[in-house]
């Protein structure tokens, strides 16, 4: 993904964590319902994890120094796949491999196209309406993503129509940031991760926040928070990226976060010693972060 300009930043602070946490955690594992929210379905073992590494081998996003960062999106998420997969209280679902997208998902888009397009299709009339009469406020945080191509746009929307229909309890979205300078040769100014959310009047931003802040927070252990949103220093929610759930389109139970784990161009990355070692930890906090949200400790 690339980021062009903010102008300005929602967040959520710590005072909003704590008081999701408890409620949140009181009641994961096996029951999720919220007070103020629509009911959600008691969490089913295995929890189902989607992890998708962004972009693919045709649209490879961010490149730097020859490096893709489709690749580094699919090693990541390799890592965190092979965290999880022996885990008995998880069943993990990845959208692609070294080759392409996987049987389930390279099949579920070469068949289901019309479906995902009237799918889409739908939801944005439905989204209008809910604009027109004003339940539903179009509002900006301020960064604007480059925009995707409708083969790009209907995959991402086929993504959410397959985590809906397969009860998916949370996906994992991987990628990593890019800026708009124009020396694409030269590392540009920014560094550090952002952690996106489905906007507050989306239907999994409730179920999500809690996810999203604890990936947050782990981050912010090892690394920076981005330094391009300076001022924001916390999880970034947003109602337009597909990723989120865009026009509705992910039920209540399937959380979604996006995480752009860091810029291409920064020292961590330059290396394959250095990646390895990185996506190792980032995945070894994604991976805890999810398991802490579905499994919370009870001291
Ligand atoms: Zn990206």
């Amino acid at each position: 993904m690339k980021i062009h300009k903010r102008t300005r930043p929602t967040s959520y602070g710590m005072s909003m964590f704590l008081s999701t946490l408890v409620l949140v955690f009181l009641t994961a594992p096996t029951f999720f319902a919220l007070a103020d929210g629509p009911f959600i379905a008691p969490l089913a073992v295995p929890i189902k994890i989607l992890i998708v590494p962004g972009h693919d081998n045709e649209v490879w996003g961010a490149e730097y120094n020859g490096m893709k960062e489709a690749d580094m999106t699919l090693a990541l998420g390799d890592d965190i796949l092979n965290n999880l997969k022996n885990n008995p209280r998880f069943k993990i679902y990845i959208t692609r491999d070294a080759i392409g997208y996987t049987k389930d998902f390279a099949s579920y888009f070469a068949s289901g196209m019309e479906a995902i397009t009237t799918f889409k299709n739908e939801a944005q009339k439905l989204m209008q309406k809910k604009i027109k009469i004003g339940t539903f406020k179009r509002k900006s945080n301020g960064i604007s993503h480059s925009s995707v191509k409708t083969p790009v746009a209907l995959r991402l929307y086929g993504i959410n129509k397959w985590a809906d229909e397969n009860k998916i309890d949370a996906i994992i979205h991987i990628h990593f940031n890019d800026d708009g300078r124009r020396n694409k040769s030269k590392p540009g100014p920014y560094k550090g991760f952002s952690v996106y959310m489905p906007d507050s009047q989306l239907p999994n931003s409730k179920t999500t926040r809690p996810l999203a802040i604890d990936i947050f927070n782990g981050l912010e252990k090892k690394y920076t928070d981005s330094t391009y949103l300076k001022s924001n220093g916390g999880v970034v929610t947003d109602q337009k990226l597909i990723a989120m759930g865009a026009n509705a389109t992910l039920l209540p139970s399937v959380r979604s976060v996006l995480v752009e784990y860091g810029f291409i161009y920064e020292d961590k990355f330059s290396t394959i010693p250095k990646r390895d070692s990185t996506f190792a930890t980032m995945a070894e906090v994604t991976t805890n972060a999810i398991i802490d949200y579905f499994y919370p400790k009870t001291y």
